[in-house]
Formats: C-alpha cells, sequence, structure tokens
C-alpha cells in the first residue's frame, strides 16, 4: 500500500470536518494526496463525510485507476495544479455555498474575483484566477484549470466552486476554507466602500511570510 494509514485517516478526519460543518454538501468536493509518482482521491459519489480509509482511490499521476473505488470525475483538475506546481502534495477542492455565490456573480474581476480582505487571505490562498464556466467532467475545464495553475495553485471555477493546492493536506483544506470565508465577508460587506490590504500590506506579508502562496498579478 504506497499510502499509509496516518495519510488515509488525515483525509478522511479532514473530509468529515468539511462535511460537519457543511461546507461540502450532498456528495460534492473531493480531496487529493500526491506521494511520488501516485495520487490518492476520494472516490467518485461519496460524501466527504462518510468516507472509508481502505476504499480511497489511487491513480497514477497521470489518471491510471491502481486500486481502491473509482476515483473522482475531478481527478483532471487535481492533476493539472500536481502538473504546475511539484512542490505541492496535495489538492482540495468545495461547492461551499459563500464561494460558489461569488463565483455566480456577474461582474468579477477574471484576475482577481476576491479581494484581500484579511492577511490570511495573502497568506494561504494568494492569487485566485476565476476560470470561466465550462461542464464539470469536460475538456473544456480541464483546458481553463490547466491554463490557470501555471501561475496560481487557488482557483474560483465559475458557477461551480473552489480549487487549491498546497504543500500539505492541511494546508489545501486551510486554502479552500479561507476561500470560503473571504467569499462570505465580502457578501457580508456588499455595496458598502471596503478597506481592503493594498498592494504594500501584501507585499510586507510576503516578506514576514515568505512561504505564502504567489500573490494577485499586477
Ligand atoms: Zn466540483
Amino acid at each position: 500500500m504506497s499510502f499509509d494509514a496516518a495519510t488515509r485517516s488525515s483525509l478522511v478526519e479532514l473530509g468529515a470536518a468539511l462535511y460537519d460543518r457543511g461546507l461540502t454538501p450532498g456528495r460534492t468536493g473531493n480531496l487529493s494526496v500526491r506521494v511520488e509518482e501516485e495520487i490518492m482521491i476520494t472516490p467518485t459519489n461519496v460524501s466527504l463525510g462518510r468516507l472509508d480509509p481502505e476504499r480511497l482511490s489511487v491513480t497514477s499521476v497521470d489518471g491510471t485507476h491502481i486500486s481502491g473505488d473509482r476515483p473522482s470525475k475531478e481527478l483532471v483538475l487535481h492533476q493539472a495544479l500536481y502538473r504546475h506546481h511539484p512542490d505541492c502534495t496535495a489538492v482540495a477542492h468545495l461547492h461551499s455555498t459563500y464561494a460558489v455565490a461569488v463565483s455566480c456573480l456577474a461582474d468579477l474581476d477574471p484576475d482577481e474575483p476576491l479581494p484581500t480582505i484579511t492577511p490570511y487571505f495573502a497568506m494561504r490562498v494568494g492569487r485566485l484566477p476565476l476560470v470561466e464556466y465550462a461542464p464539470p467532467g469536460s475538456e473544456r475545464l480541464e483546458t481553463e484549470v490547466a491554463g490557470a495553475s501555471e501561475s496560481s495553485r487557488c482557483i474560483l471555477l465559475r458557477n461551480h466552486g473552489s480549487l487549491a493546492a498546497a504543500p500539505t493536506l492541511e494546508g489545501a483544506v486551510d486554502a479552500v476554507e479561507e476561500i470560503e470565508e473571504t467569499a462570505r465577508l465580502f457578501l457580508l460587506l456588499g455595496d458598502r466602500p471596503g478597506r481592503y490590504l493594498s498592494d504594500e500590506d501584501v507585499a510586507e506579508l510576503r516578506e514576514r511570510f515568505p512561504s505564502s502562496p504567489p500573490g494577485p498579478a499586477r
């Protein structure tokens, strides 16, 4: 077994924690980890609240099924991020309510659909491009995500949800949770003039926390 029991149980525990807090409704969302040339991902059509550690799906990095249940159909989105971010060993994807709500707003800046409201967004998410709508599982969505992941490890998918890669599974989960929290704050602030973090504020954070993901493109 290429993925040890501790890795399997941390994926199951984080899935349950996301589900219990209503961040991944129904049988949506998926989590994966990569070790060398293999990916372990949550199976297709399962609830993240009821994962079985022995039935998690293992594939090669090119997507060939090796063991466990059939992989999530969204494996291709995870593969795109892994391809462009060799330092990242985990990916999380959620259809969480506020992130999806923001992804449906008509007038979003595709380079920066959410402002940097808190320092934690800069430290855990950084650059968050918006990928245009394409049907789940389509080649078009895969191509869009592959393009966006060249310069970013976090992505907002139009009418769909959030996607994030990080060097650890906890980091990937922190990033999608931070996207959700920022989307919630953004909608809560509404049309009132907001004081968001400036480029200088973000630069200062990047100096203090050099391991932060890439910042917004300017
Ligand atoms: Zn999805």
